[in-house]
Order: C-alpha cells, then sequence, then structure tokens
C-alpha cells in the first residue's frame, strides 16, 4: 500500500492563497474545457454536507480538515436549527455530517435528533473515526442512540493492517477502531441484510492514488473478516487532496509538483460528469455555505448570486450557481474519481 511519507506540520491551515509552486499545469477549467465539458454547474442539491465542527481527538496525517483535539471552531445549536430548516423545506434526499469527529459537537445528539423527528424519509450519514465509540464513557450511547434514529455510520480505517493505521492516525488507533467495528457489528451495522449501513474510507498513505476500490474492498472484506470476524456494507476509497495538512506534507517533502502531475496526468473526464460537487452543498460550523468539503477547507467562496449562508438558502439560486473550482480538484477527477461517497467511475 505504500510509504507514508506525510509528516503533520504545526499548523495545516492553508487556504487558496497559501504559495504553492508553479508546476506548468493547466488551469483545472481548461482542462475541464479541454474536454468539453465547460463550467460546471449542479444538477441537483442531493446532499446536504453539514460540517460540525474542526475538534477531533485525533490528528491523522493526511487529513484534510486540520483537525486536531484545540481547535475552538464547533457548529451552534442555532446554526443547526437553520440546517433542520433547509431539511425541513427542501427535497434533500441525505444529511451527511462530518468534522472534525462529529460526535465531539455537544448538539450532535440534538441534531439528530431534530432531523430525524423533522424528516422520516431523510437519509442520515455520520462520518466517524470510530476511536471515540468505545472506552469513552460520555460517548459510550452514541451506537445505540444512532441505530435507534437509523442513522448509517462512514468509518474512516486507512488500512487493515496496525503499522499503517498507527503510523497515519496515531498510536492505538486500529486496535481501538477494530474494536469499535465489532461493537458495531454486534449491534447489526454492516452485517448482511441489515438496513443499518457501515461503510468504510480508504485513503492512500501518501501521494499516489487509491488502488481500485472493488479490488481493495475484496482485500478489506477478506483481512477484516479473517483476522477479525469483522464484516462491513462497502469499501470508499477516496484520493488525498492537496489541500490543508496534506498539502503541507507534500511541500515540506518536495513532492508537491510530482504528486500534481500524477493527478493532472490521470485526469479523467468520466469522472468529472459525477462530481460531488454536482449535487452536494457543503456547510461550514459556522453556516457559511460551499460547493464541497474542499473549497470549504480552502475558504474557496460560493457563487455570490447564489447567497453564502444556510439561512438565505435558496434552492433556485443555488441550482443557478457556477462551482468554484482550483488546482485541487484534479484529486476529484484523477483516476476512477474520487468523492465522500468514494470512486466515481
Ligand atoms: S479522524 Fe478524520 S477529521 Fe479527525 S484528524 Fe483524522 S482525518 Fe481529520
Ligand atoms: S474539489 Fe470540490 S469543487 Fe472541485 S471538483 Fe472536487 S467536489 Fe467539485
Amino acid at each position: 500500500m505504500g510509504r507514508n511519507r506525510g509528516k503533520v506540520t504545526e499548523s495545516g491551515r492553508t487556504t487558496t492563497s497559501t504559495p504553492t509552486p508553479d508546476c506548468g499545469i493547466p488551469p483545472f477549467q481548461a482542462a475541464l474545457s479541454g474536454h468539453g465539458v465547460g463550467e460546471l454547474h449542479p444538477t441537483g442539491i442531493d446532499i446536504l454536507q453539514v460540517n460540525t465542527g474542526y475538534r477531533c481527538n485525533l490528528r491523522c496525517t493526511h487529513c484534510h480538515v486540520d483537525a486536531r483535539p484545540d481547535r475552538a471552531e464547533v457548529m451552534s445549536r442555532e446554526t443547526m436549527r437553520q440546517c433542520v430548516e433547509v431539511l425541513k423545506s427542501n427535497p434533500v434526499r441525505t444529511l451527511d455530517i462530518t468534522g472534525g469527529a462529529p460526535e465531539m459537537n455537544p448538539d450532535f445528539r440534538w441534531f439528530i435528533d431534530e432531523a430525524r423527528s423533522a424528516r422520516a424519509d431523510l437519509e442520515i450519514l455520520v462520518r466517524s473515526n470510530l476511536t471515540l465509540l468505545v472506552g469513552h464513557a460520555a460517548y459510550s450511547d452514541i451506537p445505540a442512540f444512532l441505530k435507534e434514529r437509523r442513522v448509517h455510520i462512514i468509518a474512516s480505517l486507512p488500512c487493515f493492517t496496525r503499522e499503517q493505521v498507527d503510523r497515519q492516525r496515531g498510536s492505538g488507533v486500529f486496535d481501538r477502531s477494530v474494536e469499535a467495528l465489532k461493537m458495531l457489528n454486534g449491534i447489526g451495522y454492516g452485517i448482511v441484510g441489515s438496513p443499518l449501513s457501515l461503510n468504510l474510507v480508504y485513503n492512500p498513505p501518501g501521494p499516489e492514488l487509491p488502488e481500485c476500490q472493488h479490488q481493495l474492498e475484496d482485500e478489506y472484506r477478506k483481512q477484516l473478516s479473517g483476522q477479525f470476524g469483522i464484516t462491513f456494507t462497502k469499501l470508499f476509497t477516496l484520493t488525498n487532496m492537496p489541500i490543508s495538512r496534506f498539502l503541507l506534507s507534500l511541500l515540506e517533502s518536495g513532492d508537491y509538483c510530482s504528486y500534481m502531475e500524477l493527478l493532472a496526468g490521470k485526469f479523467n473526464p468520466a469522472a468529472a460528469g459525477s462530481l460531488m460537487c454536482l449535487d452536494t452543498i457543503s456547510v461550514r460550523w459556522d453556516g457559511r455555505l460551499y460547493d464541497c468539503d474542499f473549497n470549504q477547507m480552502l475558504d474557496l467562496p460560493l457563487d455570490p448570486s447564489a447567497g453564502r449562508h444556510i439561512g438565505e438558502f435558496d434552492r433556485e439560486r443555488l441550482l443557478g450557481r457556477r462551482i468554484a473550482v482550483g488546482q485541487h480538484c484534479y484529486g476529484c477527477t484523477a483516476g476512477s474519481g474520487s468523492s465522500c461517497q468514494g470512486s466515481l467511475v
């Protein structure tokens, strides 16, 4: 699975103005135009992805959020209330709750209860790093809480080996993740025939593209089942985005241009037709809206004609916007493509 060349830096915050070398790579928009795709415009707003804050108990080398325990950005109940109002009055299919570690938001349970009460038909997903779900008294109720409210779990597990996971995420994380996965299987998540899905997320350890999602899923099944008796629903492979903590590690190691050349060289026009920004709106902890979680991290603003805050959510205006793109977008179109729901083609 390759060698980890990432290194955690003190501050992993980057924006669109963070200086990067000129690698001679054409602007992403030119790559789109060269394949007859043109400007990106939404096809719908099916997913509301809500980032409830950047605080996390871990500090992974590849984190595109620069999440860590001391981050102060946490979504308020008032902003969550505005998200629920949007869910009540718009045909959004999925609420995708992410972070940081969303469980650490003090209003995490309140938000899910409100969303479920507002919409019985809503698909609710929570992205968890697994490690808070076992051995922490403050969070021990969460698995049963999620099960009762029919919330699906997307869990990051960047490898099936202890060595690799602990290198990327910190010492002891693999064993805690395995314990959590066994516990989730035990209450019905990720087992054959269960309506409660437990999807795992893989990302490469360094500046390389993920392997084929289907083949890697087979290998994950074989390894996790064989070693630990763990089952899961699907594996999502994600490409490391050249932003935030991973961008800084690329700059530090001198791998930035070679990684961007890899991404641009593997540009796949078929992936451009399924990009997650085409049907997703991302909400920042303070209610600001973005085209995707990655644009949120770069503070790449939404088309001003669309309104920029959850409190001024207007479906028609949002559908008419132009999606803001940049060089980081090559991460979504390389190879089999990449999104928060895994590969695209
Ligand atoms: S668990 Fe997720 S949010 Fe937390 S540091 Fe790791 S990658 Fe970032
Ligand atoms: S980074 Fe965001 S805006 Fe760019 S292609 Fe990916 S999903 Fe779309």
